[in-house]
């Protein structure tokens, strides 16, 4: 599932491609849970607008239009936003079977098309799962789901986490995935996020200290930082819009590594579940809060 670094790095990658240029038409697939908006309203009200700005908050994207109005979009678990000319065999059904340079014909899990009146190249949103959305907005108009999001995570301070954690009787992985605290962290970066600061992810998040919270966040944002200087995590779906791949997933260190050595201390990494999630981490690096503890002076055991 696309998490912030691989929503920036689409944002970052498909900007130059959107600005100042007008939309000629908008195609759609059918009506369906997609769409946010009705597909023919969409296609209406896109038609002659201009993208001034892509923005980005948690795994949102928000395109603001000349008129004001703004589209959302979010790339769910499979959805891919790539520019016409982009080439990867994750851009196709038979990804295993060809790995060919062929150039990208819309296929019946391309549900958003626009083309330009440039004539220049189109913008694709696939979406084989569907989990992802659009939505139009009118000026002045907000996205439910988006009003309800917590501080970006790259944007968010040691403070902001404390403050939040300490009422919450839940696991610190539970608390990283909820987007109303933490905007755009999912599954990889959670527990990447969690083995760097040497936090077991099963702990209570109201036990955590404020030196264990600056220390999540500052392993949180080295995390997402190297993430992005990579590309993103190419793991399942994801492609950049230019079609190339993200290297990240080359470099976790327990993400879907359950039952391989851990890279410091060789023991296994292991595999739970936390709030419907697998969960990575390494049973003997990553230990229980401080607090849980006590105070390291006075351990007796
Ligand atoms: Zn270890």
């Amino acid at each position: 599932m696309p998490e912030l670094p691989e929503v920036e790095m689409t944002r970052r990658c498909l900007e130059p491609w959107l600005l100042q240029r007008k939309i000629a038409r908008v195609r759609t697939t059918a009506s369906s849970y997609f769409f946010a908006t009705p597909p023919e309203q969409l296609a209406r009200r896109l038609r002659g607008r201009t993208v001034q700005m892509l923005s980005r908050h948690g795994k949102y994207l928000v395109a603001l239009l000349d008129d004001g109005s703004r589209l959302v979009l979010h790339l769910g678990m499979t959805g891919q936003l790539f520019v016409e000319q982009a080439q990867n065999p994750r851009l196709s059904q038979a990804a295993s079977k060809t790995a060919s340079t062929a150039p990208f014909r819309p296929d019946r899990h391309t549900h958003l098309c626009v083309e330009w009146e440039d004539g220049g190249p189109k913008i694709f949103f696939r979406d084989v799962r569907k989990f992802g959305k659009v939505r139009w907005l009118a000026p002045g108009e907000s996205d439910p789901r988006m009003t309800r999001l917590g501080v970006d995570a790259l944007q968010v301070k040691a403070s902001d986490l404390h403050s939040v954690a300490r009422v919450r009787r839940i696991p610190i992985k539970s608390l990283l995935l909820d987007q109303t605290v933490l905007a755009g962290v999912g599954n990889i970066y959670a527990d990447e996020a969690l083995f760097v600061a040497r936090l077991d992810p099963r702990g209570l998040a109201c036990r955590l200290t404020r030196a264990e919270c600056a220390r999540l966040v500052r392993a949180l944002h080295r995390v997402l930082a190297r993430a992005m200087a990579l590309g993103g995590s190419s793991i399942r779906d994801y492609v950049n819009p230019d079609g190339v791949d993200g290297r990240y997933q080359t470099e976790r260190k327990v993400y879907q590594r359950s039952g391989q050595p851990c890279v410091r201390c060789r023991t296994s990494i292991q595999r739970v579940v936390i709030a419907q999630r697998s969960t990575h981490f390494c049973p003997n690096c990553q230990k229980e809060s401080e607090s849980e503890r006590g105070p390291r002076t006075n351990l007796r055991r």
